[in-house]
């Protein structure tokens, strides 16, 4: 496996599937994967990178904050607030763009870590957008159909 993977645009039909669950997390393919998501999201300079994002259709993200690292295997958002924020957000796969998207403030996301241990992350503000967007990422959506959304039901109620 190389060093790092070339990091993958829209339209690249990988980045609007929904990924594949991983069954197990030790399994060698998984991790020697995440050592490569990490070094790849360095070297791009992002704050998370999912594995569509290096053509790999897989429920796994890395996301680095504050330097600490988080590997979200199979994460799901368990519960999100009412309350909101706006940000204006990038993204690896659309470069040079920034879209303003507006996420719930506070999170609790589920998922497993690289050594297939049960996690839970409770947090807010950065990270809580992180977690949605490299979320997202799995679930097939990246942030400008999430902004075209929102523009659609802005419309809506005008
Ligand atoms: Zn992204």
């Amino acid at each position: 496996m190389k060093d790092t993977y070339p990091v993958v645009h829209i339209p690249e039909s990988v980045l609007r599937e929904q990924t594949q669950q991983i069954t197990n997390p030790l399994d060698r393919s998984i991790q020697e994967l995440i050592p490569v998501m990490f070094t790849t999201m360095h070297k791009a300079h992002g704050v998370g990178l999912a594995a569509p994002q290096i053509g790999i259709n897989k429920a796994i993200a890395v996301i680095e904050i504050k330097q600490k690292r988080y590997v979200l295997i199979n994460p799901v958002l368990s519960s999100i607030s009412d309350e909101k924020i706006i940000f204006d957000e990038g993204c690896l796969s659309i470069p040079g763009k920034e879209f303003s998207i507006v996420r719930s403030n506070h999170v609790t996301v589920r998922h497993l870590d690289e050594n297939g241990k049960k996690c839970k992350i409770k947090t807010d503000g950065l990270l809580a957008i992180a977690l949605q967007h490299e979320i997202d990422h799995l679930n097939g959506i990246v942030i400008a159909d999430r902004y075209e959304q929102q523009e659609q039901s802005r419309e809506l109620f005008e």
